[in-house]
């Protein structure tokens, strides 16, 4: 039996990490729960594991296509997630669906302000693409929650080193809207992430590093100095890089990403 470690992080609110890294999330509405994501425990179901935390009705909230957050979509009869995932073409994402046979085409395509009614809450979504084209984060309007997934890092900066990422000049507009859909709601949500443990390369911060309003400002800093040139990357040594060409670190302030030299600039 794999291990889980729940957390409570409010009010009929959950975390749960699994052994693999992966953070997921369960919220208890009136009529229905959200889950966000479903980590990868290969072999086993997650499902009794939200059972023990609600008995409501369940929707899937998907941040992004990755294995890691989606491993147990074929769990879920409805399930949201942003279309633009797809294109990252067929051959990406069978590779980061691991092969699963589940057609992410029968899911419900969300954007920047679709919302998912829970009966006394909603969920709402504003889109940030960077890490996958597709990747959203979900705003819990009652309790002030923000889950991110992989869209600002988790600890140890954004991953824009995987295969299907969009460019920095492309993530650039992503982040500033971001950063502006979360002003309007208040801009002082509580931040979560997907993997709420992750330490990976990191030259200035060696401990986990939170995420939040902050880290988003210098975030945008870092990206755009690196489009502009004013910011220069060093070599990486990431070890998940997916693919044999050479990939860069920098970082601003808190923020550290990881990325392919070769896709700073749109094509073009
Ligand atoms: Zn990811
Ligand atoms: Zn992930």
């Amino acid at each position: 039996m794999a291990d889980f470690q729940i957390t409570e992080i409010g009010e009929k609110a959950w975390c749960v990490l699994d052994d693999w890294g992966a953070s997921w999330y369960v919220l208890e509405g009136r009529d229905r729960a959200a889950v966000i994501d479903t980590g990868i425990t290969a072999g086993e179901k997650i499902t009794p594991v939200i059972r023990r935390l609600t008995q409501k009705p369940l929707v899937l909230l998907v941040t992004h296509a990755h294995i890691d957050h989606l491993h147990h979509i074929d769990e879920f009869s409805a399930v949201y997630m942003s279309h633009q995932e797809f294109t990252m073409g067929e051959e990406i994402l069978q590779k980061m669906t691991g092969g699963i046979s589940y057609d992410l085409h029968q899911t419900i395509d969300i954007d920047t302000d679709s919302q998912i009614d829970l009966g006394d809450d909603r969920i709402s979504v504003c889109a940030c693409g960077g890490h996958t084209p597709g990747s959203v984060v979900f705003l819990d309007e009652k309790r002030n929650l923000l889950f991110t997934g992989d869209a600002i890092g988790s600890g140890a900066g954004v991953w824009l080193q995987v295969p299907g990422t969009l460019t920095l000049e492309e993530y650039l507009p992503h982040l500033i809207a971001l950063q502006k859909w979360l002003v309007a709601k208040g801009g002082r949500m509580k931040f979560y992430g997907g993997h709420s443990y992750q330490v990976f390369q990191s030259v200035h911060i060696r401990e986990y590093n939170p995420l939040n309003m902050g880290l988003l400002g210098d975030l945008i800093d870092l990206v755009d100095g690196l489009v502009r040139g004013t910011i220069v990357g060093m070599p990486s040594n990431a070890r998940k890089s997916f693919d044999p060409r050479p990939k860069c670190y920098a970082a601003f302030g808190r923020a550290e990403i990881v990325y392919d030299p070769e896709r700073i600039h749109k094509a073009g």
